[in-house]
């Protein structure tokens, strides 16, 4: 691991990250005057944007349940981990399956910085551990994900609200299906995604060029993600109606958090 001034070296706070700006919108502390103005200007765009990511960690929430408590999902590998809020992956895990072992995967050195202090081991739990890598390079996560997880057991993977800062021309289809072939059968995919179906293509092309370019993508973009997999139920659908029916009342409009998320078993 990088010693603290290295890492204080590696974090430019005057250029907006996407992992600060998202600590923005829910309310967090951990982001600087760069990640606040772009942040503001993406509510500029889209108003909700502040629910998007609420409802988006509820989500996230839901589903890292459904695998602990129903599925039998022991290990999980978090691509796109994001800085420490609230119900964290291997929090939600280890208070259904407190064996479970957790693998985050980000590319933002502040985030490398908070996980060492967020990985601190319960009593009894699994391991919970942390790579500093790119999603752009599948074969290195993978290799570096194999010394810590077992790749001949079930494994979650976790793409939520990621793939959407990776240009088309990186082929973000091609990278999750190099992380899917990895996975034993019996593993599962949950994913998140932004789309464009609720704006404007001035504001589609807006966030394409904005200080963090954001590829908004369709609906059906988003499902071929899911392609060959096996959708559980609701299917590809928006983060509000996926299996929400728990959550508090009123519900946000699909229109209001304009992501889509599914969980599939990988046959
Ligand atoms: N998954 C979390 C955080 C989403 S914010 C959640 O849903 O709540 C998006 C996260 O993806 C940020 O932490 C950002 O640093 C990370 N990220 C963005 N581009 C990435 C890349 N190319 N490789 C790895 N992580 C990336």
């Amino acid at each position: 691991m990088a010693d603290a001034q290295e890492m204080a070296s590696r974090l430019d706070t005057s250029v907006p990250h996407p992992a600060r700006r998202y600590n923005y919108w829910l309310g967090g502390k951990d982001n600087f005057a760069a990640d606040r103005e772009s942040g503001d200007a993406v509510v500029a765009l889209f108003p909700s944007i502040r629910t998007a990511v609420i409802e988006n960690r509820y989500f996230l929430r839901r589903a890292v349940t459904l695998l602990a408590g129903e599925l039998g999902i022991r290990q999980f590998l978090d691509i796109g981990t994001g800085l420490p809020s609230a119900d964290n992956t291997h929090e939600v895990a280890q208070r259904l399956a407190p064996e479970s072992s957790v693998v985050y995967v980000d590319n933002d050195p502040l985030v490398m910085v908070h996980a060492r202090a967020l990985l601190t081991v319960a009593p009894g739990a699994g391991p919970t551990s942390y790579i500093e890598a790119d999603v752009r390079s599948p074969e290195h996560i993978l290799q570096e994900a194999a010394k810590i997880l077992d790749f001949s057991r079930p494994i979650g993977l976790m793409l939520i609200a990621v793939l959407h800062f990776i240009a088309d021309e990186e082929d973000p289809h091609g990278i999750v299906s190099r992380l899917v072939s990895a996975l034993p059968s019996g593993s599962y995919l949950v994913l998140s995604h932004s789309t464009g179906d609720f704006l404007t293509p001035e504001a589609v092309h807006a966030f394409r060029t904005g200080a963090i370019p954001v590829y908004l993508r369709t609906h059906d973009d988003v499902a071929r993600f899911f392609d060959g997999l096996q959708v559980l139920d609701p299917g590809v659908v928006s983060i509000s109606n996926w299996r929400a029916e728990q959550e508090p009342e009123p519900r946000p409009d699909e229109s209001e958090t304009a992501t889509d998320c599914a969980v599939a078993r990988i046959p």
